[in-house]
C-alpha cells in the first residue's frame, strides 16, 4: 500500500542517492509530529541514511510540531555538529499545518534568519505538499525567514521538487535561489548528477520528515502528466500518431499521453507527473510551438522558404510555422531537434 509516508521516504531515497558523495557530504535525517527526533546525525556514509529512511515507514502518528522542530533541528544538529566552514542545506517536509509549537510562525522565521539563512552559503527549503498546508502562512515565513517555499500538489510530485532543489543547490552555492519553478519539466537527476561531479564543495545537509497521523493516508497513483494547455494526458488507441513535441513518431498504437481537446500527443520523454510538458520553442508571442506535419506545401515564416511536405514547428494561434534549418540557426541546442525529425 501507497502512503505519502511511503513516497516521501521513496523521494527522499532518490534525493539521497543523487546528491550525496561518500567521502565528502554528510547528511542528517530527522523526522517531527509532535516532538523532534534525530535518526541520523551527519552521517557520512550513505547506506546509513538509506537505512534510516527505510526504517520510517509506518511510524506515522501524533500532530505536525513544525515550527518548534525547525528551530530545535538548527539548535540541534547544525549548531552542534555542522562544520561551519560548509554550506548548510536544510530541507522540510510536511503535509499539515502546525497548532502545537510555543513559537508562533513568525518567531520561528526569525530563529531560521537570525541562525541559519542570513548565512549567504545555507539554504532552507520548507515543501508543503497537497491542499492541506496553509501556503500563504508558509510564504510569510519564507519571505521573513529569507528561504525558500516550494508548494507542492501531491506527494507524487516531491521527488520532481527535490530534484529541482537538488540542481539549484548543485549549481548555485554562491547566489540567491528565491526565484523557483516547479514547472520545468525537463530536469532529471540525470542532470543533478553531472552538476554534482563538478562541484567540489562538500556540504552538510539535513532532511525534516513530517511523521505525523495524516502521513499514513493511503494514496491512489500519481496525477497525469499535462498537455501544453495544461490539460490533463490521458492514454489512447491512436493509428500512426507521432509525438507533438519532437515529432517523434509513435511506437504503437497506445499513445499512453494524450489530450483529446486539444488532440495532442506525447511520446513519454516529455511527460511528467502532473507537470506540463515542455515545447522545443516557442513563436514570437511566446505560445509553444507544435510539430506538424505536412501533406502540402508550406511556408517558412523566418526564411520564407516554400517545402512541400516535411515538419515544421507551428503555432495555430498565430498561424506561424518555422521549419528545423531556422530553428537549429536560432539555437545551437535545437540540433537535437533536427536528429529527432528527420529519423
Ligand atoms: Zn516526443
Ligand atoms: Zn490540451
Ligand atoms: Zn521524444
Ligand atoms: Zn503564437
Ligand atoms: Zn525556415
Amino acid at each position: 500500500m501507497e502512503t505519502k509516508l511511503s513516497r516521501a521516504i521513496k523521494a527522499s531515497n532518490e534525493l539521497i542517492t543523487n546528491l550525496h558523495r561518500d567521502g565528502l557530504d554528510r547528511g542528517c535525517i530527522a523526522t517531527f509530529n509532535n516532538f523532534l527526533t534525530i535518526k541520523e546525525n551527519f552521517a557520512d556514509d550513505e547506506n546509513d541514511l538509506h537505512h534510516s529512511l527505510d526504517a520510517l515507514k509506518n511510524t506515522a502518528y501524533g500532530g505536525t510540531r513544525l515550527y518548534d522542530s525547525m528551530c530545535d533541528l538548527i539548535n540541534r544538529t547544525f549548531y552542534r555538529n555542522g562544520n561551519l566552514s560548509r554550506p548548510w542545506i536544510m530541507i522540510v517536509v510536511t503535509d499539515g499545518n502546525d497548532i502545537s509549537s510555543t513559537r508562533s510562525a513568525q518567531m520561528c522565521a526569525e530563529e531560521i534568519r537570525n541562525k541559519f539563512t542570513k548565512e549567504n552559503s545555507n539554504f532552507l527549503f520548507l515543501i508543503g505538499v497537497g491542499d492541506d498546508v496553509n501556503s500563504s502562512t508558509m510564504e510569510m515565513m519564507a519571505e521573513r525567514g529569507n528561504f525558500t517555499y516550494i508548494p507542492v500538489k501531491d506527494f507524487y510530485l516531491l521527488e520532481y521538487a527535490f530534484m529541482l532543489l537538488a540542481l539549484k543547490v548543485t549549481n548555485s552555492l554562491n547566489v540567491s535561489i528565491r526565484d523557483f519553478s516547479i514547472n520545468d519539466a525537463s530536469v532529471t537527476w540525470a542532470e543533478v548528477q553531472k552538476q554534482r561531479q563538478i562541484s567540489q564543495v562538500a556540504i552538510d545537509y539535513a532532511l525534516l520528515i513530517d511523521v505525523s497521523g495524516s502521513m499514513s493516508d493511503r494514496i491512489y497513483g500519481p496525477p497525469p502528466p499535462k498537455c501544453f494547455a495544461g490539460h490533463d494526458l490521458k492514454e489512447k488507441h491512436l493509428y500512426n500518431w507521432y509525438c507533438d513535441v519532437c515529432g517523434e513518431n509513435g511506437q504503437s498504437s497506445i499513445c499512453k499521453y494524450y489530450c483529446a481537446r486539444c488532440d495532442f500527443s506525447a511520446c513519454p520523454d516529455h511527460c511528467k507527473p502532473g507537470v506540463e510538458c515542455k515545447p522545443v520553442d516557442y513563436c514570437p508571442n511566446h505560445h509553444p510551438l507544435r510539430c506538424v506535419k505536412w501533406t502540402r506545401k508550406w511556408v517558412c515564416d523566418e526564411d520564407r522558404r516554400l517545402f512541400n511536405g516535411g515538419t515544421s514547428l507551428r503555432c495555430q494561434q498565430c498561424d506561424y510555422d518555422i521549419c528545423i534549418n531556422c530553428l537549429e540557426d536560432r539555437n545551437i541546442i535545437h540540433r537535437f531537434a533536427r536528429l529527432i525529425l528527420e529519423s
